[in-house]
């Protein structure tokens, strides 16, 4: 259930309590003079409803929604309300016992102390709203709560810096942090039950100017989110994946800039191994996502534990499959190949724009030719856009610079982000995944091998036409689901300056 498409949040909550919500089952939404606005999951009888406008003084308007939606939104919002209550009795407490501060009462595992009750309820909230990560953040007088949905930050509270320090205290304890070291970043780890699952946080700590900013990294477990179907990709396309997937040897390469799924990609695609029979070994940084049955290896270069050197021992652990988190240096690139060739199947990615610049980037790095061709035998280009809410978004005639970068007719209307309650006001909700898919066959193999200038194979694309990922990205504009910024964000990565 998308929370942020009610605007709940102070709307009857305090009117209506917790205790008559769960009663009767209804929540309210929305509240104006005279009218109070309610979810309820099934008609309500004249003595309940004579009794709530009789408490709230206004009259009942009733929208249906069935009954466990409603049951979580009574959960999450009148948490929200507690949370409040909970920053301000904290705040009290520390005022009272400034003179004797010591850490009041999160010595205790009591769920009822305060510093325990808001950071439980920021995390559930993080979860709830499907964020990958939780930012603290301590300035002069306050601290910023924030949490990235879809790759935006959103604010979801901010709270007096006075409580702060029982706070990072509580987060210290469950992550098996230092408490005495302010001075240098930490990381931890904890283990967070909610709504019956159990979820990974992994937490690290950043000494910034008024105080450690402590980032939360939520990892979810749910496998039915990564499969390869529902993270985006086409009927057709999967059966190609699969086909590759039963292969022994071989690479399969990903790219994309930062954030754009291709971890989540990986994962899907390792979801979809006999993970019983075969022995699968991963080398990331950071692990994201634990997968059962998976040997799972953290790659540490602080410690010299680099990819190379990982990917050089798990090679003596008779491994079937490898997923390299991403190749990054010449050195993981000739190890991955060989592998490739020598009876494993092997996964990665890659920092690159399209499918055939990874290539490139391979020939790069000094893997001859002859590897390239025999070892890759699929490469995904992959970009995650974000999609425009349908609630706000306008129209308008492109521009002429849009006419030429979109390759369009002059009077073409395109849809442009404007923001609204529905969608936090960023004029965007949710995010699609669009990507160029490319099997290597005997006829790129040819052009690879027989190119003479690498500027040739750099013109050169392996897509059939409409299928590439800037075609499909010209698509979502013209069909309104995305804007031209968005196009031209994708395409224009920049990462070589970047990555020099
Ligand atoms: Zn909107």
């Amino acid at each position: 259930m998308n929370f942020q498409k009610f605007d709940i949040e102070n709307c009857g909550i305090n009117v209506i309590s917790k205790d008559l919500a769960l009663r009767y089952n209804l929540i309210p939404y929305k509240m104006d003079e005279s009218n109070i606005y309610l979810f309820v999951s099934s008609k309500l009888s004249k003595e309940i409803i004579e009794e709530i406008e009789f408490i709230t003084s206004r009259n009942v308007r009733e929208n249906f929604l069935d009954e466990i939606s409603i049951l979580n939104l009574i959960k999450f919002y009148y948490n929200k309300e507690s949370l409040k209550k909970n920053i301000t009795k904290l705040k009290s407490k520390k005022q009272i016992e400034k003179s004797n501060m010591n850490f009041i009462d999160i010595h205790t595992k009591k769920d009822d102390s305060p510093a325990v009750f808001i950071l439980n309820s920021i995390i559930k909230e993080a979860i709830t709203k499907n964020a990958s990560d939780i930012h603290i953040e301590p300035f002069k007088n306050s601290v910023l709560v924030r949490i990235r949905i879809n790759g935006d930050l959103i604010k979801i509270e901010e709270f007096p810096i006075e409580i702060y320090e029982n706070i990072i205290y509580r987060i210290k304890i469950l992550a098996s942090m230092d408490i005495s070291i302010k001075n240098n970043p930490q990381d931890g780890k904890i283990r967070f039950k909610f709504n019956g699952e159990e979820f990974d946080l992994r937490i690290s700590s950043l000494p910034i100017i008024y105080g450690e900013k402590f980032v939360i990294r939520i990892l979810y477990k749910n496998n039915m989110k990564y499969s390869l179907e529902n993270i985006g990709f086409e009927n057709e396309d999967v059966k190609t994946i699969r086909k590759v997937l039963k292969a022994n040897s071989g690479m399969i390469l990903l790219t994309g800039p930062t954030g754009s799924g291709k971890t989540t990609t990986l994962y899907s695609m390792i979801l979809e191994m006999d993970r019983d029979r075969k022995n699968i070994v991963t080398v990331e940084n950071p692990i994201e996502y634990e997968i059962e049955k998976v040997n799972q290896v953290n790659i540490n270069p602080n410690i010299g534990l680099t990819f190379s050197k990982s990917l050089r021992n798990i090679l003596r652990q008779d491994p079937d499959v490898i997923m390299v988190g991403e190749i990054i240096d010449e050195e993981a690139a000739q190890i991955a190949i060989t592998a490739s060739l020598t009876g494993h199947l092997i996964l990665s990615t890659m920092h690159c724009n399209d499918t055939s610049s990874s290539i490139i980037r391979l020939i790069d790095m000094n893997v001859p030719k002859y590897l390239v061709v025999d070892s890759v035998g699929l490469v995904i280009s992959q970009r995650l856009v974000k999609k425009l809410c349908n609630n706000c978004k306008k129209t308008y005639m492109a521009t002429k610079e849009e006419v030429k970068d979109l390759e369009i007719e002059n009077e073409e209307m395109l849809f442009s982000a404007v923001g609204c309650d529905k969608c936090n006001y960023t004029g965007y909700d949710g995010r699609v995944m669009v990507y160029e898919l490319v099997l290597i066959q005997d006829s790129h193999k040819n052009i690879i091998m027989n190119y003479d200038d690498i500027n040739e194979l750099r013109k050169y694309s392996f897509n059939d036409k409409g299928n590439s990922l800037k075609e499909k990205l010209k698509k979502l504009v013209l069909k309104g689901e995305t804007t031209y910024e968005q196009y031209i964000g994708n395409l224009k990565l920049n990462y070589m300056s970047k990555r020099g």
